[in-house]
C-alpha cells in the first residue's frame, strides 16, 4: 500500500479531522474539522508532517508518489471550486500556509494569491470586473512570494513603490490606479530578474512547488529552531503545508478580513472579542499598516473609537460569525481564536485554535466553563498551568504601561514593585520604618541582608543566578527580584548605579518587574493580584484531587500567616538561624560564638532561649494543630560574625569586645569551603549545648501553646546535614533527653518526631541505617543537588547557561530536579528508608518543592508532602493535583 501524503478538506468532503493534529498540523486538522462541521471553509488540501520528516531524511527530496498525490488533490480542488489552476479565463488561486502541531512563530509566512501571473492576472481582472483589484493582488503576490520563497528582501519592493509614488506625486497606496500598479509590477519583475538572474516564475505549478519547498525548509531555519528549543518541541514533529483556495477580503466594501476570540483572552470574560478591516487581505491586519477596527459595537463604544464595528457595517455577517464562534467553542470546549474573511458579503472561516490567554483569563475561563457544564472539574483544574498561576499571586505591571528599561536580568522572583533606590540594607530598614517604599540594589546579597531585603519592596542584584541567595530569599519572602543584571555598575559609596551611559542615584524611583527580569526607570502603573472567588474555587477543586500535602518553608510569624492564607498544610522547614540574625539577637549570638568555654556559651544561650521560645510559640499558634518541622541550627558560625575591618571595629565598639579578639575569632572560624565545612549536625556534635537550647525552646513552646489553645502542634525536630546513622543517633539522644526533661518539669507532654534532613549522597545511600534512628526524612534537594553534582549553586550561574544550551543538563538542576541523578538518590533514599521503617514520613523541602515539574516527580516517587516558600503554596497545590490527574491519563 502506498502512503497517503495528502489529505483533502472542504467542499463537502474531508479526509482528516481534529484528532489528526500530529499528522496534519494544528491548522490543517482544524480546517478539516470545521469543514466536517459544515462551516464555510474554502476547500484545499494538507501535505502531511510526515512528508517534512521524509524530506529531511532524503536530504531535501520529496518521497516518491507525492507529486501524483498533489496533482490529484489539485484536480479535486479544481472540481470543487469550478476553477482551473493557471487558467486565463477562470484561474484558481491558492494560499500556501505552514502549520505544525504546536503553533509556532518563526516559520514561513503565508503566501497569498498564488497562481497569479501576467495572464491569469488579466483573467482575474475580467472575472472580477475590477482591474485595480487584480493588479493589486498580483503585486502583493510578487512581493510576498519573492520575500518568503526567493529571498528578495521587502525593502527592494518598498523602494520601488516609494520612488514611483514620489515621481508621480502620489501619497497613499489607495491613490494608485490599475495602470499605476501595472507599471509598478513591471519594475518589480525587472528588479527580481536583475537580482536573481532569472525571471519571476510565471508557471503556477513552479510557484506552488517553490512555496511548498519554502515551508518545509523554514522548519529548519534559525528562528524556528530556537523557538523549538525554548519550548521543548522536538524537531521530529515536522510541519505540514496547507494549500487552500483563495477567498478575497479585498474585493471592495462588502469584503473584509479579521480575527476574533470567542471570549476575552485578557480577562476571560464571556464576550465576543476581535478586530477586522474592510476591503483588506489577511496580512493587513497583522502588518499594522492599517489599524483594524473592533468587531463588536460594545467594544467600539468602550474604546470610544471612530471606526465602524463589523456589527454595524455587516450585521448579518456579524450574527453569522457569532453563531459560528459559539458552535466552535462548544465543539472544542475551549475558548477559540478564529480567523475569517468576508468576500462580497459571504463569510469564510480560515482558522480556529485554542486561544492564548493571560493567567487571569485562564482561571476565569476554567471555572466558568466548568459551571456552564462545558468541561469537568478535572479538566478545569488541568486548564490552568501551575507555572502561570504565579502571575496571579503578585501585583503585576499593567499591560498598557510604557516600559523604559534601565537594565535586564534574570526573572528571579515574580511580581512587581515601585520604590526608591537604596544600596544598603541598614538604610533600607530605616527608610522603610519611615514609611518609604525602597528597592534594594546590590552586587549580591548575603544572610546579613535579610532585614534589608525584608524591608525592601523588591531586590535587584548584579550577580548571581536563579538560586542565588537573593533569588531564594526573595521568593521565600514574596519579594519581586531581578538577579544577575550584569550590566549594572554599582558604586554604593557615591550612591550611583550606571548602565552604559545612563546613571541613577540613591533615592531615584525605579520599578522592578520580577516576572520579566526588567528594571524600569520611574514609577510604572500596576495592577493588584486577583484573589477572587474563582481562585478560591479552583484551589478547592485541586485540593479535592491532590494526594501530596503542601507545606511551607517559613520561619517568621508573618511567613507562617502568609502560608496559612495560601492554604499550607503545615510548615516543612522552619530555619532557626534566621531568628538569630534579628538585630536584637545577633549581639547575644556573637557573645556565644566568642565565648571560650562551654560555660560561657551556655550563659549566652540562656539569654537566647526565651527569645527562641517566643518565636516558636507564635509560629505554633498560627499553625494550630498542623505539623511544624523545626530544623536545628545549620549554617557555619562565621556567618554571624562581621568580616570587613570596618564592620569588625563597629561590632567591637558596640559589644565592648576587643577588636583583636573579634578579628582573631573570625579568622579562626574562616573556612575555605564553608558549604562542606563546620555546619549542620557537625555543630550539634561539637557544641551540643546549642541544639539542647533549641530543643528546650521547641518543647516548652509546644507545651505552652497546647495548654493555651488545647491544640498541640505536631512537632518535628529535624537534624540537618546528616551523613551517618551515628550522627543522628547522638543528636536524637540529646533531643529525646531534653524532651523528657521538659515534660518532667512541666508534668505534661506532647507527641513529637525526630528526623533527618537528607541532603548528602551518603545519607541517601545509607538511608536504611539512618531510618533506624529517624521518624521522618526530609530531602533537602538544594544541598543534595549541590553535593550530588558537585556544583555550588552560588557559582553555577557562570557556566550553567552554557550547560543548558549544550543540553548537558536539560534544565537548571537547581530549578527543576535532575530526575535521573539527584532524583535517583531520592528514590533510593525513600526505598531503603521505607524497607526499614514502613511508616517513615517522607517530604522534600527546598526550592524544588514549589516547582511543578519537580512536583510531578515527587508524586511519582510517592512522597507524603512537599514544602516550598509561602507564595508558591498555591502553585504547589495546583501542581500536586495536576500530578495526580496526569498520572491517571
Ligand atoms: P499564521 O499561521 O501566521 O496565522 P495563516 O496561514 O493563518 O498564517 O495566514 C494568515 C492570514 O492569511 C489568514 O489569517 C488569512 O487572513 C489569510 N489567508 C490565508 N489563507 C487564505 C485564503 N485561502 N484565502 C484568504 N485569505 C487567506
Ligand atoms: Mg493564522
Ligand atoms: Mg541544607
Amino acid at each position: 500500500m502506498t502512503t497517503k501524503w495528502v489529505y483533502d478538506f472542504g467542499g463537502g468532503a474531508s479526509d482528516g479531522d481534529a484528532s489528526m493534529k500530529n499528522l496534519l498540523g494544528g491548522k490543517g486538522a482544524n480546517l478539516a474539522e470545521m469543514a466536517r462541521l459544515g462551516l464555510p471553509v474554502p476547500p484545499g488540501f494538507t501535505i502531511t508532517t510526515e512528508v517534512c520528516t521524509v524530506f529531511y531524511d532524503l536530504r531535501k527530496k520529496y518521497p516518491a508518489g507525492l507529486d501524483a498525490q498533489v496533482e490529484a488533490a489539485l484536480a479535486m480542488l479544481e472540481t470543487k471550486t469550478g476553477k482551473t489552476f493557471g487558467d486565463t479565463n477562470n484561474p484558481l488561486l491558492v494560499s500556501v500556509r505552514s502549520g505544525s502541531r504546536a503553533s509556532m512563530p518563526g516559520m514561513m509566512d503565508t503566501v497569498l494569491n498564488l497562481g497569479l501571473n501576467d495572464e491569469t492576472a488579466e483573467g482575474l481582472a475580467v472575472l472580477s470586473g475590477d482591474r485595480r483589484f487584480a493588479y493589486d493582488s498580483y503585486r502583493r503576490f510578487i512581493q510576498m512570494y519573492s520575500s518568503v520563497v526567493l529571498d528578495v528582501p521587502d525593502d527592494v519592493f518598498e523602494h520601488i513603490l516609494d520612488d514611483y509614488k514620489e515621481s508621480n506625486d502620489l501619497r497613499f497606496d489607495t491613490e494608485l490606479g490599475a495602470e499605476s500598479w501595472r507599471e509598478v509590477i513591471e519594475q518589480y519583475k525587472k528588479a527580481i530578474d536583475k537580482r536573481r538572474g532569472r525571471p519571476f516564475p510565471q508557471e503556477p505549478k513552479d510557484q506552488l512547488w517553490g512555496a511548498i519547498g519554502a515551508v518545509f525548509s523554514s522548519w529548519m531555519n534559525d528562528r524556528a529552531a530556537t523557538y523549538r528549543r525554548l519550548n521543548d518541541i522536538p524537531q521530529s514533529w515536522g510541519t505540514a503545508v496547507n494549500v487552500q483556495a483563495m477567498v478575497f477580503g479585498n474585493m471592495g466594501e462588502s469584503s473584509a478580513t479579521g480575527v476574533a476570540f470567542t471570549r476575552d483572552p485578557g480577562t476571560g470574560e464571556k464576550r465576543f472579542y476581535g478586530e477586522y478591516l474592510l476591503n483588506a487581505q489577511g496580512e493587513d491586519v497583522v502588518a499594522g499598516s492599517r489599524t483594524p477596527a473592533p468587531i463588536s459595537r460594545a467594544r467600539q463604544a468602550e474604546l470610544k473609537s471612530d471606526d465602524t464595528s463589523l456589527e454595524e457595517a455587516m450585521p448579518a455577517i456579524y450574527k453569522e460569525l457569532t453563531e459560528v464562534a459559539e458552535r466552535l467553542e462548544t465543539h472544542y470546549r475551549d475558548m477559540q481564536d478564529i480567523e475569517f474573511t468576508v468576500e462580497q458579503g459571504v463569510l469564510y472561516m480560515l482558522q480556529t485554535r485554542s486561544g492564548k490567554r493571560t493567567a487571569q483569563a485562564a482561571l476565569k475561563l476554567a471555572v466558568e466553563m466548568c459551571r456552564e457544564g462545558l468541561i469537568s472539574r478535572e479538566e478545569a483544574i488541568l486548564r490552568l498551568d501551575p507555572a502561570q498561576l504565579d502571575q496571579l499571586l503578585h501585583p503585576a505591571i499593567s499591560e498598557d504601561a510604557v516600559r523604559d528599561i534601565f537594565v535586564k536580568g534574570l526573572p528571579a522572583s515574580p511580581g512587581a514593585a515601585v520604590g526608591q533606590i537604596v544600596f544598603d540594607s541598614a538604610e533600607a530598614v530605616l527608610l522603610a520604618q519611615a514609611g518609604k517604599a525602597v528597592i534594594l540594589v546590590r552586587m549580591e546579597t548575603s544572610p546579613e541582608d535579610i532585614n534589608g531585603m525584608h524591608a525592601a519592596k523588591a531586590i535587584v542584584t548584579a550577580r548571581g543566578g536563579m538560586t542565588s541567595h537573593a533569588a531564594v530569599v526573595a521568593r521565600g519572602m514574596g519579594r519581586p527580584c531581578v538577579c544577575g543584571a550584569g550590566a549594572l555598575q554599582i558604586d554604593s559609596e557615591r550612591g550611583v548605579v550606571r548602565v552604559g551611559s545612563r546613571t541613577l542615584r540613591r533615592g531615584d524611583v525605579i520599578t522592578v518587574d520580577g516576572a520579566k527580569g526588567q528594571v524600569l526607570v520611574g514609577a510604572v502603573k500596576m495592577v493588584e493580584p486577583m484573589m477572587t472567588g474563582e481562585f478560591g474555587e479552583l484551589m478547592t477543586w485541586a485540593d479535592g484531587v491532590r494526594r501530596l500535602r503542601v507545606r511551607a518553608n517559613a520561619e517568621t510569624p508573618l511567613d507562617a500567616a502568609t502560608a496559612r492564607r495560601f492554604g499550607a498544610d503545615g510548615i516543612g522547614l522552619c530555619r532557626t538561624e534566621h531568628m538569630f540574625f534579628d538585630a536584637a539577637r545577633i549581639p547575644v549570638v556573637r557573645e556565644m560564638i566568642l565565648a571560650d568555654s562551654e560555660k560561657g556559651r551556655r550563659r549566652a544561650l540562656d539569654k537566647l532561649a526565651p527569645m527562641q521560645r517566643s518565636d516558636f510559640t507564635e509560629i505554633f499558634r498560627i499553625m494550630a494543630g498542623l505539623p511544624v518541622t523545626i530544623r536545628l541550627l545549620d549554617p557555619p558560625l562565621h556567618e554571624f560574625l562581621p568580616h570587613t575591618a570596618a564592620d569588625i571595629a563597629e561590632v567591637a565598639r558596640q559589644s565592648g569586645v576587643a577588636i583583636e579578639l573579634l578579628a582573631a575569632r573570625a579568622r579562626e572560624l574562616h573556612e575555605s569551603n564553608p558549604m562542606l565545612g563546620h555546619r549542620g549536625c557537625r555543630l550539634g556534635i561539637t557544641y551540643p549545648e546549642i541544639y539542647e537550647m533549641q530543643a528546650r525552646a521547641v518543647f516548652e513552646a509546644a507545651l505552652d501553646v497546647a495548654r493555651e489553645t488545647g491544640k498541640a502542634p505536631v512537632v518535628e525536630v529535624m537534624i540537618p546535614l546528616v551523613a551517618t546513622r551515628r550522627e543522628l543517633q547522638l543528636m536524637r539522644e540529646r533531643v529525646v533527653a531534653m524532651a523528657e526533661r521538659v515534660f518532667q518539669e512541666r508534668k505534661a507532654q506532647i507527641d513529637y518526631l525526630v528526623g533527618a534532613m537528607i541532603e548528602l549522597p551518603r545519607a541517601a545511600l545509607r538511608a536504611g541505617d539512618i531510618a533506624e534512628e529517624a521518624d521522618f526524612f526530609s530531602f533537602g534537594t538544594n544541598d543534595l543537588t549541590q553535593t550530588a553534582l558537585g556544583i555550588s549553586r552560588d557559582d553555577a550561574a557562570r557556566f550553567l547557561k552554557v550547560y543548558e544550551e549544550r543540553a548537558i543538563y536539560e534544565r537548571d538542576p537547581f530549578v527543576t530536579i535532575d530526575r535521573i541523578g539527584v532524583g535517583e538518590l531520592v528514590r533510593i533514599g525513600c526505598a531503603r528508608g521505607l524497607a526499614v521503617r514502613p511508616n517513615l514520613k517522607l517530604g522534600v523541602c527546598g526550592e524544588h518543592g514549589g516547582d511543578p515539574a519537580s512536583i510531578y516527580f515527587f508524586e511519582e516517587v510517592g512522597l507524603d508532602y512537599v514544602s516550598c516558600s509561602p507564595y508558591r503554596v498555591p502553585v504547589a497545590r495546583l501542581a500536586a493535583a495536576h500530578a495526580v490527574l496526569k498520572k491517571a491519563r
